[in-house]
């Protein structure tokens, strides 16, 4: 038998579709049309609560600007990896970023190409994480890259490979013009063992300074 289909509506707006079919031969019967528009009818609300519940939970969780995690996000992440992890005991790395020079950015270009640089630089951090790992932005020009898994070894590869990446790449201007930026990097690793994310931090951020320090532009692990 062919398929009643309905709109679901939350107010004015269609928010989707139902469409069922009777499963006799002899089509549907008003019974059956009725059926449907109830279930239509009653389906909006509960939809459309559904999805505003999953947008606020991104909302809440994700930086505007860039897209990425925010800080409370990428603590509650990693908190959650390490409970589902079956002996919760796995190798840990942070890269604590931050880029150079950026007040210069704004205060030349301004606040708009600063926004856009953010943007670039956020893009080329998720282009380099695998999925095991997690991205943030820490705040203003800083960002934190989580690698689980990683010990400290890999972790100097991976941020030599994140630095190079960023002072590579070209980051297009509302303007129309492209802008060239760099970061200093720093990074703290902690092997199979407990840590906790604030002591990596902590290590990562006096490491980031120092690699400003000694020039930016560079990795100093701590
Ligand atoms: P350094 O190499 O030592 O890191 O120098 P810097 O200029 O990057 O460091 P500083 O901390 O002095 O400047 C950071 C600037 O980042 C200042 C602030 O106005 C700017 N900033 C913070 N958040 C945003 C943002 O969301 N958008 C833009 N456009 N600028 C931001
Ligand atoms: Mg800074
Ligand atoms: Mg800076």
């Amino acid at each position: 038998t062919a398929p009643i289909p309905l709109p679901v509506r939350f107010g004015t707006s269609q928010i989707g579709k139902i469409a069922m079919s009777p499963a006799t031969r002899r089509g549907a019967s008003l019974d059956d049309r009725r059926f449907v528009a109830l279930i239509a009818n009653e389906l909006g609300g509960p939809l459309r609560m559904a999805t505003l519940v999953a947008e606020a939970q991104r909302l809440a969780s994700t930086d505007t600007l860039t897209g990425l995690l925010n800080r409370r996000a990428f603590v509650e992440r990693i908190e959650k990896a390490r409970k589902d992890s079956p002996n919760q005991l796995f190798p840990m790395s942070m890269l604590l970023l931050d880029v150079d020079h950026f007040k210069k950015v704004n205060d030349t270009l301004g606040h708009d190409a600063g926004d856009a640089v953010l943007q670039g630089v956020a893009r080329v951090l998720q282009a380099i994480a695998r999925k095991s790992d997690f991205v943030a932005r820490w705040g203003g020009e800083e960002f934190v890259l989580a690698l689980s898994q990683t010990a400290e070894a890999g972790a100097r590869v991976a941020a030599e490979r994140v630095r190079r990446a960023i002072a590579e790449a070209k980051y297009m201007l509302p303007s129309g013009n492209e802008h060239r930026a760099t970061a200093s990097v720093g990074l703290a690793s902690a092997e199979s063992s407990e840590w906790a994310i604030d002591e990596l931090l902590g290590r990562a951020d006096k490491a980031m300074y120092a690699a400003k320090h000694r020039g930016r532009n560079r990795v100093e692990t701590g």
